[in-house]
Parts: structure tokens; sequence; C-alpha cells
């Protein structure tokens, strides 16, 4: 995909799923070579393992919110952690189910449930304004954490680049204040390069945020080093002194040798959350909701989605995932 000039998000998420093998292989090397310590974890427990044995109960944690992060269920792995993401901290404290971080389920919240949630948040009452408040809290906290843990949003295979897009920029101070940083990403994260990754991204901000980008974008390839001083390298002056990724399987390569992958097309857009909602009826929703982590939740439970639930649903994908591909992943 790399080579052509015109991008379509579902050839790039195909090529993606077509030529993972290859790209795991190239992304544990690149990410290697540019000083990160890469993790695979074949399921949601190698990854609790994982995180446990970096992440100590008495050290210090911040997360953001991910995808892969609530998979792997971060709070029960690292209970100390503290949430970040002021849209996750309001679904939370108003004990909302559903959150998509391009789709935040506030529809018909009161400016008044907000505030309450984020005073209850904010450790000191201040005179300063809540929000700002609450931003400088998290800096400060940010400064004082051993571990600051986000998903991901890309990886660049090629160059061994993570990227993170957002529009908070609380990933931007959780990846990059803590003294370290970890992050979690699903195998179907991997693409060629910079280029195919930002089509992606793009594509699902224009269909889940309605807009053409996301403010915040954070390029991290490796640990943070410099030579200014002396022409000697120095890690750690601007940034995280180390980056761990983990590589979450977790399904998905049953998923693909089943040839159930379709799903693995998502780009977590969020478009088709509010149909699945009702589809869930009486079920525990996988969160954040959509085909793909639908897909893998059944695979550890087995959900008996009737005929009339089936026929109800109607969404258009932007990858074109359709009923059938679901249909199809979770048989
Ligand atoms: S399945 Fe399609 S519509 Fe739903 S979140 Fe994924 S990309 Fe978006």
């Amino acid at each position: 995909m790399s080579q052509m000039n015109i991008y379509d998000p579902e050839m790039i998420r195909k090529e993606c799923i077509q030529e993972h093998g290859k790209l795991l292989e190239q992304a544990v090397k690149t990410l290697a070579a540019k000083g990160c310590k890469v993790h695979l974890a074949k399921d949601s427990a190698e990854a609790a393992a994982i995180i446990q044995s970096l992440c100590g109960e008495n050290q210090k944690a911040l997360c953001s919110f991910s995808s892969e992060l609530e998979e792997i269920n971060i709070k029960q792995i690292v209970p100390q952690v503290v949430q970040t993401d002021i849209e996750k901290i309001v679904a939370d404290g108003l004990g909302k189910a559903f959150y998509n971080r391009r789709r935040a389920p506030f529809d018909n919240v009161s400016s008044e449930a907000i505030t309450d949630v984020l005073k209850a948040y904010r450790k000191t009452d201040t005179e300063e304004p809540l929000f700002r408040a609450v931003s400088r809290q998290i800096k400060e906290m940010a400064n004082e954490s051993d571990w600051g843990i986000t998903g991901l949003d890309a990886i660049a295979a090629d160059t061994g680049t993570i990227i993170l897009a957002e529009d908070q920029g609380n990933e931007r101070i959780v990846s990059n204040i803590p003294a370290r940083h970890l992050a979690v990403a699903g195998l179907e994260k991997l693409y060629s390069s910079n280029d195919d990754a930002l089509e992606s991204i793009h594509a699902a901000w224009k269909n889940g945020a309605r807009k053409d980008a996301p403010v915040y974008y954070s390029y991290i390839t490796g640990p943070s080093r410099t030579g200014d001083i002396e022409g000697a390298m120095v890690c750690g002056m601007h940034g995280p002194l180390a980056v761990h990724v983990i590589l979450l399987d977790n399904g998905r390569s049953t998923l693909l040798e089943q040839e159930k992958s379709d799903v693995l097309k998502c780009i977590e857009c969020g478009k088709c959350a509010d149909a699945l909602m009702r589809f869930m009826n009486g079920y525990e929703v996988p969160a954040p909701l959509n085909c793909k982590t639908l897909a893998l939740a059944n695979l550890k439970n087995k959900y008996q989605i009737t005929e009339d639930a089936w026929n109800m649903l109607s969404f258009t994908c932007p990858v074109n995932i359709t009923m059938d591909d679901l249909r199809k992943s979770m048989q």
C-alpha cells in the first residue's frame, strides 16, 4: 500500500491483516533496535503477568484510556493505577457501561453531573477553574509516577515508531512525563508505514468523531535520548528512561487461523456502537464495543444472539465490515 498514491482505509486494513506475520517480525526488530523492550503476550493473563512484574504494587502508575487496556482490565492488574482520560473518568463516575473515546456517551448528561464527578476526582479545592485544576493535578501526578500506561493507535513497523492520536493531550502526558512508559497494542495495530497508519487514524476520527483529525499526535521512537551535552548520548532527558511495548494476541491469531479475521479490519471509530448496544441487551458489554471487541469477547464468552436481534442490526462501517463478517466471527 505504501507504494500507491491512492489511500483506501479498507485496503490498508486488509493488507495489515494479510501481512501481519511479516509486520510482526519486522516490528519486533525495529522496536528493539530503537531501544524499546518488546513483550509478546498470547492472552490477557500473560499480559497481566508481564505488567505486574514491571509495575510492582508500590509503584505509582497513571494510565490513559484505550481499547486494549479495557480488554485486559488494567485496573484489575494494577489496582493503584490512576485514570487520566477526562471522558473515561466522567463515564466511570456516572456508571456508564459503554465508552468510546471518539463518541463519549454524554448526550443526556447534565453539566452539573459532570462537574460533580470531576470535583470528586480533584484532590484539593482551589480557586482555579475546575477543568484547569484537574489538568494540573494530572500533570503533577505524572511528575511523581513511575509508570505511564497507554494503548496505541498504531505501530509503523518499518521505523519502530509507536503512534498515539488523541484530542485531550493526556496520552502525551502519560507517555512522556512518568519515568517509564508501558504501551499495550493489539497485533492488528501493526502497519507497514506511518502513511498507512495515519490514513486509518484519520478515517477513525472522520467516522467516529466527525472531524478530520485528532488534535494531538505523539510519535515515539524508543526511550528519550539526546546527544546535546558534549556529544555523549544520555537517556531520559526529555521523556521516559524506558519504553516497554506489549504486543497483545488475546484471540486475534485464533480469528486469523479460523479465517474470521475481517472483523480485525476495525479501526475503532465507534460508529457501530449504538446499533451493537441494542444487540447486547441483557449481555455484558465488551468495552469499547465494536465488531472486533465483540468477536474477541465471544471467543471466551459465547453470546447466544437471537435471529431477531441479528435482523434488527444495521450500520455502515467505513472499512466495510458487514453483518455477515460479524456473524461468521461469532460462530
Ligand atoms: S466495526 Fe466498523 S463501524 Fe464499528 S467501530 Fe469498527 S470500523 Fe467503526
